[in-house]
């Protein structure tokens, strides 16, 4: 039997549609055509004034990260638990980070440990909705008000999640989604970074092209910058994405609801949480397993992966990484982030791809079951 695939996109006519008119009618005059489709499209879903389609989520923190003016000597808040792609971005612009430990109901940043965290170096911090999951977001926002330290929404995961009625990645001074072919709404590789700031959002714009200012033909280069730019197909993959949002978090929506049902009689099993008044968008179904169990998530990854299902750990804790081995937070973190690392190793992304069926997700829970039951 085939392997159920972890993650990938919904790809319907629309999108090979838009594509098509792209390739064929988007140069000279009409290059920048689906950009500013695309962006007016996502700033007016999230509720946001500016959007900026960019390469990736990674250069959509390294951007927000520049235009905050962080740099070399100081230094970035971001949880211990998350991809390294949140933390990656600090190093680029020879800052150091700062692993926080996150909250034990949300699997997001706490609010106290956040605070605890500050020190007259930090100049930033990096919230992330970690896989569909928001954080607790007004205490972590009060934090960052009554400190004065900006905010760096990592909505990667997040796309159409919701928070006391308002959309992920609309929380922080800038928010930055990736558009990774693994992503709810993709563009094969992509990235968006977002604001209400207009002075952040003119410094992005010059930022993400060497340094010049939009509309320049002069080659007349203010400031040695970066090169992030997106072309019009993507943009335009990006377009028919979004114009069906709602579907795509719907459908992530019904495959969670499929695993809870079909898992709903296994002891020891916590689901993804969705608070009251939070909208999960679910990107990745994810399980943590009870320690009275005695399961690690590499244990029963093993087991998937001979039975064709294609699983993923939980983010290891970033202090744990050989990537990580160099900072002073590395030797202390297992003490100061214990709830990161004691999630982490009991934490299993179940199959979550836009293509799984019923029937496909009922057999990856059922082989799930059986593994938990310890009969793998
Ligand atoms: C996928 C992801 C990113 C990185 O996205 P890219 O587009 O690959 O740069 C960043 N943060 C989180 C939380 C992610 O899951």
């Amino acid at each position: 039997m085939a392997t159920l695939p972890i993650a990938g996109p919904s790809i319907t006519q629309r999108e090979i549609d838009y594509v098509t008119d792209a390739v064929t009618r988007c140069w000279y005059g009409q290059a920048g055509e689906y950009h500013e489709r695309f962006e007016r499209a996502v700033a007016e879903y999230l509720g946001v004034r500016f959007a900026v389609a960019l390469p990736s989520c990674t250069s959509a923190i390294h951007l927000s990260l520049a235009a905050l003016g962080v740099g070399p000597g100081d230094e970035v808040i971001v949880p211990e638990l998350t991809w390294i792609a949140s933390s990656a971005p600090i190093s680029y612009v020879g800052a150091q980070p700062v692993f926080a430990d996150v909250d034990r109901h949300t699997w997001c940043l706490s609010a106290e440990a956040f605070e605890a965290r500050i020190t007259e170096r930090i100049k930033a911090a990096v919230v992330v909705d970690l896989y569909g999951n928001m954080p607790d977001m007004d205490a972590v926002r009060d934090v960052a008000e009554r400190r004065g330290i900006p905010l760096i929404e990592d909505a990667a995961e997040a796309f159409g999640s919701q928070y006391n009625g308002q959309k992920a990645g609309s929380f922080g001074v800038t928010g930055v989604f990736s558009l990774h072919g693994s992503k709810t709404v993709t563009t094969g590789e992509g990235g968006l970074l977002v604001t209400d700031r207009e002075d952040l959002y003119r410094r992005v714009l010059v930022l993400r092209d060497h340094g010049r200012r939009p509309g320049d033909t002069n080659f007349f280069n203010d400031k040695v910058a970066f090169k992030y730019k997106m072309s019009a197909m993507q943009a335009a993959l990006g377009l028919a994405q979004v114009e069906r949002a709602e579907e795509l978090v719907e459908a992530k929506r019904r495959i969670f609801g499929w695993y809870r049902e079909e898992l709903a009689d296994v002891p020891g099993l916590t689901f993804n949480p969705e608070p009251p008044g939070t909208r999960n968008s679910y990107w990745m179904t994810t399980v943590l397993v009870d320690p009275t169990l005695n399961l690690t998530k590499d244990r029963i990854l093993a087991e998937m992966a001979r039975n064709g299902i294609d699983g993923r750990p939980m983010f290891h804790p970033l202090s744990s990484l050989p990537a990580y081995a160099y900072t002073p937070a590395a030797r202390t973190a297992r003490e100061s982030n214990p709830v990161a690392y004691e999630l982490s190793p009991r934490g299993v992304n179940l199959p979550s791809a836009l293509c799984l069926t019923r029937d496909q997700v009922a057999r990856a829970a059922g082989e799930f079951r059986r593994i938990i039951a310890g009969e793998g």
